[in-house]
């Protein structure tokens, strides 16, 4: 069933009439999709004037191999955050140099075909957007790297003070290809969002140092490869480590959090509970914690699929995001479970916060298919369990087992309900 709905929605999706293109805005439309008839463009007269040597189907191989094996290497979790920093380009350069132009110019093209396939949830526009810009942007630099003297760069990296001049022309090109590239995205960023300040995008130590280790791989491999192309081999793990290194912060990011629903996920919201129990009994404030259960969400699954209930669990985040205070500690807490701290909170204050997010969740309706208001929905409703500090022990442990005996049983007396056990021998009664 789940396996025909995700075919469905990509046939859906292959209709012109439905590309997510038409919902873009007026002059962005236009631009995101003129970069691609240009590219396609240009890189069909390139074609045309190129003269073909077969000695360099073997190079251009190689290394679109290489592309493609770091493209199959990167993990899939790395783009959940927004992959900044793929390193594509570092495989494109060194084609834009040793190669006529137009070689460069369709080598995006299966590199970005390879990371739509790994990575599903990607809008397609905007991959075809990237590949083009990427095309244009590499093609020039391939034209301008030739229109360097002989004596500075031509076919050869040479020797001594020629190896030299031979790197910075190369240097000069990745610049042209490199910003050309991020110039032509950035204004659709811009068009896409005028109020966007480019500087928070651009002026952070990650992006800049993202972009300097880009560069600076993107030279290094061409340089290598000037050499024997066959020594591209050895810069596949080079470009994986960096990567590695420029994903560690997102690395640890995500060992902190569910990535379905970007709450803690239960190690991470058990280590910082038990902190502010310390805290709360320490300095004697009052704490509570509230454990939340969708009710017969496997109904969810078995009528709509799971990406369906994948997208209520989703709403329900939303729903505490929306409900909770900012000094809450929310976690996601096993399939369909969430559990909720609420420091500086008595007995009766988490009564009235866990039923005002009881009444919120009972009261939507998400529809089952995305964008689709007037068609079918799902409603749902959630049992809570409320356990407060003191009057459930002093203990995280303790508390939590109140709470889970006070959701059994809003369970048991018929769902879509709050209940509260106060100490933890009535909970167990
Ligand atoms: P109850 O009211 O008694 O809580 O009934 P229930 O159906 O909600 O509870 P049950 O424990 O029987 O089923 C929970 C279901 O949650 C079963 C499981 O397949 C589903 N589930 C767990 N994790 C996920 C998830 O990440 N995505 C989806 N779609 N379903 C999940
Ligand atoms: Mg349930
Ligand atoms: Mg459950």
């Amino acid at each position: 069933m789940e396996a025909s709905s995700v075919t469905r929605r990509s046939l859906a999706r292959a209709d012109p009439r439905r590309w997510a293109w038409w919902q873009l805005r007026g002059f962005l439309r236009w631009y995101v999709a003129a970069v691609p008839v240009a590219a396609f463009a240009v890189t069909s007269y390139a074609a045309s004037q190129t003269t073909w040597h077969a000695a360099d189907l073997p190079k251009f191989g190689l290394l679109l191999a290489c592309g493609l094996a770091s493209v199959a290497a990167t993990p899939r979790s790395a783009y959940q955050g927004g992959l900044t920093m793929d390193f594509i380009p570092v495989w494109v350069l060194p084609v834009a140099i040793l190669l006529p132009p137009v070689y460069a110019m369709v080598t995006p093209v299966p590199l970005y075909v390879l990371t739509q396939l790994r990575v599903h949830r990607g809008v397609v526009y905007r991959k075809v957007f990237t590949a083009a810009a990427m095309s244009l942007a590499y093609g020039a630099a391939s034209v301008m790297f030739r229109a360097f003297p002989a004596s500075v760069a031509g076919h050869s990296i040479g020797t001594g003070m020629h190896a030299l001049t031979w790197t910075l022309a190369v240097a000069a090109c990745e610049i042209v290809g490199g910003r050309g590239h991020h110039f032509l995205i950035v204004a659709a960023i811009k068009l896409s969002d005028p109020s966007i300040r480019l500087a928070d995008l651009e002026l952070n130590r990650e992006a800049l140092l993202a972009g300097f280790a880009e560069f600076d791989l993107g030279v290094l491999i061409t340089v290598v490869v000037a050499i024997n192309v066959v020594l591209a081999v050895f810069a596949v793990p080079t470009v994986l480590l960096a990567r590695r290194f420029m994903m560690h912060p997102q690395l640890v990011a995500q060992s902190r959090i569910d990535t379905k629903t970007g709450l803690l996920n239960a190690s991470t919201w058990e280590a910082e509970a038990a902190i502010e129990v310390t805290r709360a009994v320490r300095t004697s404030s009052p704490l509570a914690l509230a454990l939340v259960d969708i009710d017969h969400f496997k109904l969810v699954n078995d009528t709509h699929g799971h990406l369906v209930g994948d997208k209520v669990l989703r709403a329900v985040t939303g729903a505490l995001r929306s409900q909770l205070r900012a000094y809450d500690v929310a976690g996601r807490f096993g399939g369909e479970e969430f559990a909720i701290l609420l420091p500086h909170a008595r007995e009766g204050d988490a009564m009235i916060v866990a039923e005002r997010l009881r009444k919120h969740v009972a009261g939507m309706s998400i529809p089952v298919e995305d964008g689709n208001e007037s068609g079918p929905q799902v409603t749902l409703t959630i049992s809570i369990g409320v356990a407060a500090l003191d009057g459930a022990g002093r203990e995280l442990t303790d508390m939590l087992a109140a709470a889970d005996a006070a959701l059994y049983y809003a369970k048991e007396s018929g769902r879509n309900r709050t209940h509260m056990i106060s100490t933890p021998a009535r909970a167990s009664s």
